[in-house]
């Protein structure tokens, strides 16, 4: 068919016919398609080289009349606003176009199956399907299942995977200043971490520092105070630290290598091992519930608390930055709502199960549990102190959120002073 109509109007009931044939210059009358309605044709007129008719069809039906008019100006804002795209950034999804399913990958720094961590980021990923309608689908690979757990934070960074995650304080190398967003000796509890985070402007200073790296980083997951370690012998005074090998990371490690002890840093999964035969005298890892489950206690007698130098550290989902932006506003929501709620699953966790693995470690492995005598926990924090004003001096970025830092917990703690602390003493019998 090479006949063509062409409307002459916004009115679908007037078009003029012509044959393509015009185009190219054949000067030849011509006749109404096999089909059209035609109810009327005006007498051929000549136009250029062509003939013409102008052809009045049958009336056309309501729908048409209504929305034709409407169809340019509607097909124009459709090109302009790219809102026939299926990445569109309306709030809602479309009624009328699928919208763009994306498939993300999540690399995590935690052996397969670590129970409450890695369970963690598998809820998160089920919530976010839940969530997006399967619209974000998150696969979720253990450490070394896809890149190498310490590897994970540049596979984000560079754009190989989507996310990640983990704990700031593994990239202090990197970065140190981010150590304030895992935790750091003496610091702040789970609770502070959340208030400074959520609502002091600490996610702000974390966002700002993982910005050259690419990241949009959100707080995913909390220990609450861990334990302070196991020990081959007992611990009465600073002094008897002195000499001890323990395995003990960050900047718990620099504060007990200020107390004369050697930190060795060490994988989990070479833990047992080590202590068992002696390379290590000393270890810290998680709490009773991670404790347990590694058999610390058939390798060390000595248990000790409270984890002065982990007292709330938090657990970190990265974004990569660009990836984040492709995103609509309800994806993104999707991906802090899903964040909070695995934050807050985990914390849950650790302190429902803390407390059960500490009653099997007392009651079927008769482990002693001892507090650290005051003393030491006082040079702890003293030499704690010592430590972080030299970090802050080597680092402009450590400095500014140590003072950022150090400002909220100070304030925190003294409105904590007669909540949570004089609430704790006053429930005491
Ligand atoms: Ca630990």
């Amino acid at each position: 068919m090479n006949r063509l109509l062409l409307p002459v109007s916004l009115n679908p009931a007037r078009y003029i016919l012509f044959d393509a044939s015009c185009i190219v210059g054949l000067n030849r009358p011509h006749f109404g398609p096999t089909g059209t309605q035609i109810t009327r044709r005006s007498p051929p007129h000549y136009s250029g080289n062509c003939f013409m008719h102008t052809l009045h069809r049958k009336r056309p039906t309501l729908l048409a009349t209504a929305f034709v008019p409407l169809l340019v100006p509607l097909l124009l804002i459709a090109l302009l606003t790219g809102c026939g795209q299926s990445d569109n950034t309306n709030t809602a999804p479309s009624m009328t176009v699928k919208a763009k399913t994306y498939n993300w990958k999540l690399v995590t720094t935690w052996p397969p199956n670590f129970p409450i961590f890695q369970e963690g980021v598998e809820r998160f990923a089920d919530d976010v399907k839940i969530l997006t309608g399967g619209r974000l689908n998150i696969k979720v690979y253990a450490g070394g299942e896809l890149v190498p757990p310490l590897q994970s934070f540049d596979a984000v960074s560079q754009g190989t995977v989507e996310m990640s995650h983990g704990a700031a304080y593994y990239w202090a190398g990197k970065i140190p200043a981010g150590q304030f967003f895992t935790a750091v000796p003496f610091g702040m509890n789970a609770q502070g971490m959340n208030s400074w985070l959520y609502a002091g402007g600490g996610l702000e200073l974390w966002r700002e520092l993982y910005k050259p790296h690419n990241l949009v980083p959100f707080p995913m997951g909390n220990t609450g105070v861990q334990m302070g370690g196991w020990f081959n012998k007992k611990i009465d005074s600073i002094a008897d630290l002195k000499g001890l090998k323990m395995r003990i990371p960050g900047l718990g490690g620099k504060v007990f290598a200020k107390a004369g002890g050697t930190p060795v840093l060490m994988a989990g999964g070479e833990i047992y091992t080590a202590l068992d035969r002696g390379t290590i005298d000393a270890t810290e890892w998680v709490g009773p519930f991670h404790d347990e489950r590694l058999g610390l206690y058939r390798a060390a007698k000595y248990y000790y608390y409270p984890g002065w130098h982990e007292p709330g550290p938090v657990l970190e989902l990265n974004v990569n930055t660009t990836a984040w932006g492709s995103l609509t506003p309800d994806l993104q929501k999707a991906i802090e709502t899903a964040a909070s709620a695995s934050n807050l699953w985990m914390l849950a966790q650790f302190e429902a199960k803390n407390f059960e693995a500490l009653a099997k470690l007392k009651n079927e492995h008769h482990v002693q549990v001892y507090e650290f005598p005051a003393e030491v926990i006082s040079e702890l924090r003293k030499l704690s102190t010592v430590v972080l004003e030299e970090e802050a001096e080597k680092n402009a970025d450590f400095k500014r959120i140590y003072q950022a830092y150090k400002t909220f917990a100070d304030n925190h703690g003294s409105w904590s002073e007669l909540s949570e602390e004089a609430y704790a003493k006053a429930r005491k019998p």
